[in-house]
């Protein structure tokens, strides 16, 4: 059994109270110029990126890119948009050349594609490949991770706090792929496993119809979340997309190392960012 409890106190934002930013920003916020700050925030990380991180540097050194475009006369393929696996390569050279962290963290962004929870709340991640517990969650929500491999037995301490904050009425929020999160009702005892939360994962090419989900990369992390409109809402804070023509490129604004810019999740999944029409944020359409 594998599992570790996080101190929820390191939130990038300091209060988590941007939960509600992927929905509640309105249509005349976006129309009065949060497109535009968006699109500054994306090219400031473009032109940081190309001046400090050695993978991108020599990338579009040599091959170009559009949108901005670098190195006059250069456009590059797919505007300068990188394949998972080339990223995946390229290791230390993601990281800027003053130095940062070398790894990437799969629980990067779930405190902000979380709607508000409660003081006191639980949230679990599902996650067999041993990832750390997230470090961006609300103030006071406390976050674990539970390797679903080792649930079979019933007996462990963090199922046990599970149960236990579910039968005195606390809330729990179990993260993970659909077979998981049954894995987990599974496991529990049967009427706390009825008022067990669940947030499924999903990959860019599965995105569905709700009612609930977040839009997950192994390496990026959590990129956005289906928002109450029905729409699937991106991390715009956090995570800019746009178009190619190898598909949607997503890049983290706030993440120093190692660096993702323009980096084709799943491979290169066919989509739009556009506006949602309630709340004026960008959601993407696949
Ligand atoms: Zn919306």
């Amino acid at each position: 059994m594998y599992f570790l409890f996080a101190a929820s106190g390191l939130s990038l934002t300091g209060t988590g109270d941007e939960s509600p930013g992927l929905v509640a920003h309105s249509l005349l916020m976006w129309s009065h110029g949060v497109s535009r700050l968006w699109r500054a925030a994306y090219l400031r990380t473009v032109r940081s990126t190309f001046a400090t991180v050695p993978f991108y540097r020599y990338r579009w050194a040599v091959d170009g890119r559009t949108d901005p475009v670098l190195v006059p006369g250069r456009t590059g393929t797919h505007g300068g948009a990188v394949s998972p696996a080339e990223v995946e390569s390229a290791q230390v050279d993601l990281v800027p050349l003053a130095g940062g962290r070398l790894e990437a963290d799969p629980s990067r962004g779930l405190g902000p594609v979380l709607r508000p929870l409660p003081p006191g709340a639980l949230v679990a991640v599902l996650d067999e490949a041993g990832s750390r517990p997230p470090t961006d969650l609300p103030g006071r929500v406390r976050g674990c991770v539970l390797d679903p491999d080792g649930m079979a037995d019933g007996a462990s301490v963090v199922l046990a706090e599970l149960t236990a904050t579910l039968t005195r009425g606390g809330t729990v929020l179990a993260v993970g792929t659909d077979k998981h999160l049954i894995r987990l009702a599974g496991a529990l005892p049967a009427e706390p496993a009825v008022r067990l939360g669940r947030r499924p994962l999903r990959e860019l090419d599965q995105l569905d119809g709700g009612p609930y989900g977040l839009v997950h990369d192994r390496m990026l992390g959590y990129l956005g979340a289906f928002g109450a409109c029905g729409r699937w809402h991106l991390d715009w804070h956090r995570v800019y997309a746009r178009e190619t023509d190898a598909g949607l490129a997503f890049t983290l604004l706030r993440q120093d190392s190692p660096r993702f810019v323009d980096v084709l999740v799943g491979g290169g999944v066919r989509g739009r960012v556009v506006p949602c029409p309630r709340h004026g944020t960008p959601v993407v359409l696949t």
